[in-house]
């Protein structure tokens, strides 16, 4: 059973920051958030070797929590398919620390 998350704070122009109740967290610039977007067309780019987004400067225009499972952000480059889990949240905070 893994760490439940205890608070999320998206500021829309600049980053996501997100809190286990164990004391992981995770602050991320939406630049970088954007980038590992986990969605199959994404991951399809990332292989590729083709950037998953050609915005200069993105921002997120809402964001909509899915319960246990993660959060789900509509970026202003038009995409919004992608998903972020917890867990996935948790890896990057886990690799950025
Ligand atoms: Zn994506």
């Amino acid at each position: 059973m893994s760490a439940a998350v205890i608070d999320v704070l998206l500021d829309r122009e600049r980053r996501l920051e997100v809190a286990w109740e164990d004391g992981c967290s995770l602050d991320i610039e939406l630049g970088d958030l954007r980038e590992v977007c986990p969605c199959a067309d994404c991951r399809g780019r990332r292989e590729r070797g083709e950037p998953v987004t050609t915005a200069d400067r993105l921002t997120a225009l809402s964001a909509e929590l899915h319960g246990n499972w993660g959060i789900a952000i509509q970026w202003s480059d038009g995409h919004e398919t992608g998903i972020y889990g917890w867990e996935m949240l948790r890896t990057l905070a886990a690799g950025a620390s």
